[in-house]
């Protein structure tokens, strides 16, 4: 065996190789299963194939290793099944080529496993790391223990301690490929992520200088509004007129707000709030609006809980969601608003019955400019969600589409003894 340690190197590598390869060189993006073929990576898993297939070991007379199986799988499992029906079929043809006598044999045996693993692509794509390695590693070992039974049926012990061997360094190679596959799509995934963010934050700040000279025309314009609509010259039509302008501007300017504060959320001191009395206030003021929408809204709000943050902001965060709410449940809906606490949390949830999301849109949520309103500006939950994130607390998300929606903003309570 120890002749052969130069030979095991060389498929080991020649499995490992190829990846890093791929990644320095050939990538346009992370390894990820999608309809569509991946030609670059369908050309490395050839190139793998091939070497592996072409240099086996011998570990006895007539019984030959390599580690095919390895591109296999990853076919499979990052590729999808058109990649990997591609493979198996290559493979079986190579394998018809250089070695017919077992062909059959082989057929069935990866033709089995093809059918666990399109099973399992699914399911895999949305693993964790751990579970996918523990996937694998169970359906490498199912492979050798079959393998190693055939042996034994041939009453042939001394092979199964080889294929024991054999198999743990391939399990070893397919282990470290996954993870060399998987840290490397993380790392692209937020390469990726922070080049837009990095946009984003061009974006926001040039939105920002402009919205900031914009605003000082905008107040003028509705002062000399205000004054006009003074006027006992105006007929009813004109004062409408300008009314509606007034609400037009102060719409406005609420967007050109939150353009703002996505450019510089507000970084001053936190203060002791009672958070109970802050969503009544809330409330108090969102009543006009529910009003004119013929929403109904209940609430349950226990009292003296308090939390440290910037009033104007937690304000912020509430009248941004319950509006949410509301326009969420269109006319003649409900919208219900709790406030809680379990020792550590405040937990204020915002429930209605309106639209609903699917799990893709909940997935988006918080994402600037998302937005599936006609009048949406799509960055109230982007700054809501930055607001909280900054006070250490949560917001979660639960909906169904045409059901419903749940919104819970989790923030730690602040104890009575700190100061305010
Ligand atoms: P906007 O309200 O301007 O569209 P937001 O950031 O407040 O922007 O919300 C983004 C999107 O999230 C909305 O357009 C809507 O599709 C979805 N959304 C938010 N809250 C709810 C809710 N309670 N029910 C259903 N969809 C919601
Ligand atoms: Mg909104």
């Amino acid at each position: 065996m120890f002749e052969n340690v130069g030979h095991v190197l060389y498929h080991v590598l020649i499995i490992l190789f190829p990846i890093l390869f791929y990644y320095q060189f050939l990538h346009k993006g992370a390894i990820e299963q999608t309809t569509k073929v991946n030609y670059r990576f369908l050309g490395t898993l050839f190139v793998m194939l091939v070497c592996t297939m072409s240099f086996p070991i011998e570990v006895t007379d007539g019984s030959y290793y390599d580690q095919k199986i390895i591109p296999f799988i990853l076919a499979f499992l990052y590729g999808g099944w058109l990649t990997g029906l591609a493979v198996m079929v290559s493979m079986l043809y190579y394998l018809y080529i250089i070695d017919e006598s077992n062909l059959l044999v082989m057929m069935l045996n990866y033709a089995v496993v093809s059918v666990f693993l399109v099973v399992c692509t699914n399911i895999y794509r949305n693993m964790t790391l751990k579970k996918k390695v523990y996937i694998t590693s169970i359906l490498l070992l199912l492979v050798t223990t079959t393998r190693a039974l055939r042996f034994i049926h041939r009453d042939e012990p001394g092979e199964i301690f080889l294929t024991v061997i054999v198999s743990v360094i391939t399990w070893i190679s397919l282990v470290t490929a996954i993870m060399i596959i998987e840290n490397l799509n993380i790392q692209m995934r937020l390469q990726h992520e922070l080049q837009r963010s990095e946009k984003l934050k061009v974006v926001s700040e040039l939105a920002a200088s402009v919205a900031h000279e914009v605003r000082n025309p905008m107040t003028s314009t509705r002062g000399f509004l205000q004054l006009m609509s003074q006027d006992d010259n105006l007929s009813s039509a004109q004062k409408r007129y300008i009314d509606i302008s007034i609400e037009e501007l102060d719409r406005a300017q609420s967007i050109i707000q939150d353009y703002l504060s996505l450019a510089k959320p507000n970084k001053q001191g936190l203060d002791r709030i009672n958070i109970s009395v802050e969503v009544r206030h809330v409330l108090q003021l969102m009543s006009t609006y529910t009003n004119i929408n013929n929403t109904m809204i209940s609430h349950h709000i226990e009292e003296e809980l308090y939390i440290k943050a910037n009033k104007d902001e937690m304000k912020q965060v509430l009248i941004n969601l319950i509006k949410n709410a509301i326009e969420a449940v269109g006319k003649g809906g409900s919208v219900c608003v709790n406030v809680s606490s379990n020792h550590k949390f405040v937990l204020i949830e915002i429930i209605d019955d309106g639209v609903g999301m699917t799990p893709q849109q909940v997935d988006k949520l918080g994402t600037p400019f998302y937005s599936t309103k006609d009048k949406g500006t799509g960055i109230g939950l982007t700054i809501s969600f930055q607001i909280i994130e900054l006070l250490q607390g949560k917001i979660e998300v639960k909906s169904e589409l045409g059901k419903g929606t749940t919104f819970t903003i989790k923030l730690p309570v602040s104890p009575s003894t700190s100061s305010s």
